[in-house]
């Protein structure tokens, strides 16, 4: 089985994002880029070259529902008329609606993010949400972990790999030790757990960091040789890459925990704190305080930090 990387342009910091062409019956993309018209041209452009058109797609599988991996899903579909898109059930249809969905809403007010603050990044994220299509239920196959992937040369296991999303799910080809992973594992940059409702209580917070750590011990349990990653360069040293994500936590734990005052802090305050420049900037500022409260809520589950609730806002206090 051959798996082709294309690297397709997105508007965001991040930079170009990877999809992966599997070409052969059925043929499948693996993510496809945002909504944007140079990212559908890029994508036309860069299967033209390998003998496939948009029409040729018999599956589009998503590693996670992100704009930049998911934008052109629905587009690349009704050009292709019998592709079917499978991505796990919790990226989709509520859950998806991030930001602009009531229990978001909450569980930042309740970090301490302030209304009007909360508002900018409402704002925000509506930009960005125009460079996706929703996915609501009924128009996708949810993807289950363990489930096979079948091509005519074998199979794709899917693994479920909750963490930077809670649907996140990667692809394992057993044969040749090879994952795409999505935005689980990336060569230069330590993935960002995203803030996210518990899918299964979503009055809850989902324990991003907790879960992300889970996956990793199964990502390496698989011992992979080629990991294509989301964004960069394809991961031949996953060993060495899973060491240093570890250390890069455990650091960032300690950094965290210290940030905590004994009157309390808020994930709001800790994330001020540990990324002063990021405030600057209205994506980075939600990408801080998604880190601050993975941090801190792992913190608590550990047993290193207390929450208290004061006013429908939570504190954590050191013990
Ligand atoms: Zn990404």
């Amino acid at each position: 089985m051959k798996i082709i990387p294309l690297t397709i342009p997105t508007p965001f910091y991040v930079g170009d994002v990877n999809v992966y062409l599997i070409k052969e019956d059925p043929v499948t993309l693996i993510d496809v880029g945002p909504k944007t018209p140079e990212a559908a041209r890029a994508l036309r452009d860069k299967l033209a070259a390998n003998g496939i058109s948009f029409g040729d797609i018999r599956r589009i599988v998503l590693t996670h529902a992100h704009e930049d991996h998911c934008g052109l899903a629905k587009q690349v579909r009704d050009e292709a008329k019998n592709a079917e898109i499978l991505v796990h059930n919790w990226e989709t249809g509520q859950l998806f609606g991030r930001l602009s969905h009531e229990h978001h809403k909450r569980l930042l007010l309740r970090s301490g993010v302030p209304a009007g603050v909360f508002d900018e990044m409402r704002t925000l994220y509506d930009k960005i949400s125009l460079l996706t299509d929703e996915l609501d239920d009924g128009e996708f196959l949810p993807l289950k972990d363990e489930m096979e992937l079948e091509f005519e040369s074998g199979s794709l296991s899917v693994i479920h790999t909750p963490g930077h999303t809670p649907g996140s799910c990667s692809f394992a080809r057993e044969a040749n030790r090879t994952l795409i992973c999505g935005d689980c594992v990336l060569k230069r940059i330590t993935p960002n757990p995203i803030v996210s409702p518990d899918p299964v209580d979503p009055e809850r917070r989902f324990p991003s960091l907790a879960e992300y750590l889970v996956s990793l011990a199964k990502l390496r349990a698989f011992k992979p040789t080629l990991v294509y990653g989301g964004h960069g360069e394809a991961v031949t040293d996953f060993e060495e890459i899973f060491n240093r994500y570890v250390r890069a936590i455990e650091d960032r734990q300690k950094r965290v925990i210290s940030l905590v005052s004994k009157s309390g802090s808020t994930a709001f305050d800790v994330a001020q704190q540990l990324f002063p420049k990021s405030f600057d900037h209205d994506v980075h500022r939600f990408l801080a305080v998604s880190e601050a409260i993975a941090h801190l809520d792992y913190a608590e589950s550990e047993g290193k930090v207390a929450i208290e609730i004061n006013g429908n806002v939570e504190f954590y206090k050191t013990l």
